[in-house]
C-alpha cells in the first residue's frame, strides 16, 4: 500500500537537494569548525556560507543568525532573553496569544512562575490576531510581544508586519515563531519589523534537530546553553555542520520555488477543503484565505479525531488531529479551544498538511477515504445517534 503523507506541519521529508548538500559533511568534511587546522577550517567555511545564505533569505545580516537545535530551542532562547533583559529594566509583562506552539506557551508558563505577567491575546474565531489589540495590550512595563507567524494547527497567517510596526513604535521587542512560515511565506525581518525569529529545518524539507534564530543587532540575546564560545558566545556546543549546511540548502530551495509551490499546494488544499465540506456537519477551522498554502483543518461532528486518524492510517493516510505534541493525549487541542470551538466539536478534528510532494491522486484518495471513515465512525457513535434523533442539538 502506498503511503500518502499529509502531515507536513509535523515534519517534512528531506529534499534531495538537502540530502546532497549534507552528505559530504557526514562523510568527508568532518572537522570541528572551532579547530584551527585545515579540516576545521573547511567545516567553518561551510558553516559561515550557510549563515550567509540563511541571512540573505530572511533579509538579515549574517551576524544576526545563530544556529540552534530547532524551533523549540530558538523559541526558548529568544523569549527568555527578551524576558531577562526586560526584567533588568523592571519590565516583567509579556504579550502573546493563546494558540502559540507549546515551545512558546510552556516557556511563558515557566516565566509566570518566575514572576512575569503574561497577557494572552484573543485569536478570534478565524484564528487571526489583531494588530490594534496588540497595541492596546502594550504597557509601559511590557518587555516582549511574541506572536507566531503562522499557526501550526489551523494554518492561519498573522499580520506580522503590522504587529512588528506597533511593537517598534512602542519600543517593545517583537519575537515571532516563524517555524511554519519559513520556506512557505515571504519573510523579510527588516520590512516586517521583526526583532527575533525562530525557524526549524525539518519544516521545509531539511533535517530534524537543527534550526536557527534571528536576533536583530541591538536586541537582547543571552546564551541558553552555556559552554564553549561557539555562535559568538550565544550558543555553546559543537555546531551540527552537516545539518546546518542542509538547512541552508533546503531553505534556499524552498524560497526559490515558493510561489510555484504555493500555487500548486494551495490548489490541492482548496480541492480538499471543498470536498471535505460536503460531509454533513463539518466545518473548516481557521480563516479561509489567511492560511498556509498546505493547511486543511476540519472538524466533523459526532466523532473522535483519534479514531479517525487510526482508520485513515490503516488506509495508508498519515494525518494528524492537531499538533504532534498533543496527539496521544485525550485533551482537545488548545488551538481549537482558543478559536472558541466547544470541546465536543474540537474533539473531532482532522489536520491534513500538504507539501509540494503531494499529488492530485493523493487528494482523490483522501477525498474517498475521509467521508467513508467519518460515516463509519458516525454509524457506531451513540453521540451521533443522539444528535440525529434531536436529543442533543447539532453544534455545526
Ligand atoms: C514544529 C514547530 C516548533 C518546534 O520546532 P522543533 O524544531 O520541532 O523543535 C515550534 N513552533 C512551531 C510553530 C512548529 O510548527
Amino acid at each position: 500500500m502506498k503511503t500518502i503523507y499529509a502531515d507536513n506541519a509535523a515534519t517534512t521529508a528531506m529534499s534531495k537537494t538537502a540530502i546532497d548538500a549534507m552528505t559530504p559533511y557526514l562523510a568527508g568534511i568532518y572537522g570541528n569548525p572551532s579547530s584551527l587546522h585545515s579540516a576545521g577550517q573547511a567545516a567553518k567555511e561551510a558553516l559561515e556560507a550557510a549563515r550567509g545564505k540563511i541571512a540573505a533569505l530572511l533579509n538579515a545580516d549574517p551576524q544576526e543568525i545563530y544556529f540552534t537545535s530547532g524551533g523549540s530551542e530558538s523559541d526558548n532562547q529568544c523569549i527568555r532573553s527578551a524576558a531577562t533583559a526586560g526584567a533588568a529594566k523592571g519590565k516583567k509583562h509579556i504579550i502573546s496569544t493563546a494558540f502559540e506552539h507549546h515551545a512558546v506557551l510552556h516557556t511563558l508558563k515557566q516565566l509566570e512562575k518566575e514572576g512575569f505577567e503574561v497577557t494572552l491575546l484573543d485569536v478570534h474565531q478565524n484564528g487571526v490576531v489583531k494588530a490594534e489589540e496588540v497595541k492596546a495590550a502594550i504597557r509601559p512595563d511590557t518587555a516582549l510581544v511574541t506572536v507566531m507567524f503562522a499557526n501550526n494547527e489551523v494554518g492561519t497567517v498573522q499580520p506580522v508586519a503590522e504587529i512588528g510596526k506597533v511593537c517598534r513604535e512602542a519600543g517593545v521587542v517583537f519575537h515571532t515563531d516563524a517555524v511554519q512560515a519559513a520556506g512557505h511565506l515571504k519573510i523579510d525581518v527588516k520590512a516586517q519589523n521583526i526583532d527575533m525569529l525562530s525557524v526549524s529545518a525539518h519544516k521545509f524539507h531539511g533535517p530534524k534537530g537543527v534550526g536557527a534564530l534571528y536576533c536583530r543587532k541591538g536586541a537582547p540575546l543571552m546564551p541558553h546553553i552555556r559552554g564553549g564560545a561557539q555562535e559568538r558566545n550565544k550558543r555553546a556546543g559543537t555546531e551540527n555542520v552537516a545539518g546546518i549546511v542542509a538547512m541552508a540548502a533546503a531553505l534556499a530551495e524552498a524560497c526559490a520555488s515558493m510561489d510555484e509551490n504555493a500555487k500548486k499546494v494551495s490548489a490541492l488544499r482548496d480541492e480538499l477543503i471543498k470536498g471535505l465540506l460536503k460531509i454533513p456537519h463539518s466545518k473548516l477551522n481557521g480563516d479561509v484565505s489567511l492560511r498556509l498554502p498546505g493547511n486543511v483543518n476540519m472538524c466533523f461532528e459526532g466523532i473522535e479525531g483519534e479514531s479517525l486518524l487510526l482508520l485513515l492510517d490503516a488506509r495508508g493516510i498519515c494525518a494528524s488531529s492537531g499538533s504532534a505534541c498533543t496527539s496521544g493525549s485525550l485533551e482537545p487541542s488548545h488551538v481549537l479551544l482558543a478559536l472558541g470551538l466547544p470541546h465536543e466539536v474540537a474533539h473531532g478534528s482532522l489536520r491534513l498538511s500538504l507539501s509540494e510532494y503531494n499529488t492530485e491522486d493523493d487528494v482523490k484518495a483522501i477525498l474517498k477515504a475521509v467521508p467513508e471513515v467519518v460515516a463509519y465512525l458516525r454509524s457506531m457513535s451513540p453521540v451521533w445517534e443522539d444528535l440525529e434523533k434531536g436529543k442533543i442539538p447539532h453544534l455545526i
